[in-house]
């Protein structure tokens, strides 16, 4: 199979036959074998009656349904060990994404040799104050631990080659963190596509405020695995070293104030 399309969604009722009938147009002008993989992250809304139908309409599109909401990680873990395509790619479902991307992304795994191709939403249809600031925050702390040169970690489409997505496991929010996670397991070829981001056309955003602290939470945590997950004994040791260390400046402290 040419390439799988991984669809994690929350309440998205109004957007999925849009989008299913852009990303077909899609595979279809390009001749690609494709599926859909349609994941209902618990919706509560009509989602899960428009996905079985439109996988009656079109086999390729299948769905998974979760009984309650899991979070965006969940829904993509499930997708991923679903997905049989030699490229997988994921979009998030509120068409803020383009499926005319999907060739191009294709393209740099297959003939580049990517592992990885993440987008980046260079121009931003997103509120200013509440999402771009924080966001140019969380992505300099990320480049700074991981030392990936990607601009936009957290950007809903990307790109894989198969061997990728069936290495990792996502799980809390990682979801922000995929390409870390992939760097860990030994993918060391990613890079970046300027894709064209556009104004949610229906619904609402998913995430709140808590996004970013969920989101360096979880660097912190990379960063603390990272570093000590095959050497934990050096963990404690840097706790020892640093209780020694105040233990010692208090002494000498108080020896200075008795001698004056
Ligand atoms: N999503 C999900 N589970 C959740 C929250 C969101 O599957 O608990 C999906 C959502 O339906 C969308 C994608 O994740 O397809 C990105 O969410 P959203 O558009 O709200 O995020 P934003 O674009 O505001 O960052
Ligand atoms: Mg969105």
């Amino acid at each position: 199979m040419d390439v799988s399309i991984v669809i994690p969604l929350y309440n998205e009722e109004e957007s999925l036959p849009e989008l299913c009938e852009w990303i077909t147009r899609v595979v279809n002008a390009n001749n690609y074998s494709y599926e859909i993989i349609m994941v209902d992250d618990g919706s509560t809304d009509d989602s899960w009656s428009v996905i079985q139908k439109l996988s009656v309409e079109n086999p390729n599109i299948k769905g998974i349904k979760f009984q309650r909401n899991y979070g965006k990680s969940a829904a993509l873990n499930e997708g991923f060990k679903a997905a049989q395509g030699d490229v997988v790619i994921t979009m998030d479902a509120d068409m803020q994404d383009s499926p005319d991307e999907i060739p191009e992304l294709r393209r740099m795994i297959v003939e580049d040799k990517y592992d990885l191709v993440s987008g980046w939403k260079k121009k931003r249809y997103d509120n200013r104050l509440t999402k771009n600031l924080p966001s140019k925050i969380f992505n300099a702390a990320a480049r700074r631990i991981s030392k990936i040169k990607l601009h936009d970690f957290n950007c809903g489409l990307k790109a894989y080659r198969k061997k990728v997505i069936k290495s990792i496991e996502i799980y809390g929010e990682m979801h922000r963190n995929i390409p870390v996670l992939a760097k860990w397991a030994g993918f060391r070829k990613i890079g970046e596509k300027v894709v064209e981001h556009r104004p949610r056309k229906y619904g609402v955003t998913k995430f709140g405020w808590d996004r970013f602290i969920n989101g360096f939470l979880d660097l912190s945590t990379l960063s603390f695995v990272g570093r000590f997950s095959k050497r934990p004994m050096h963990f404690f040791w840097l706790i020892r070293n640093y209780i020694f260390y105040h233990w010692f400046l208090k002494q000498s402290l108080s020896n200075h104030c008795k001698n004056y």
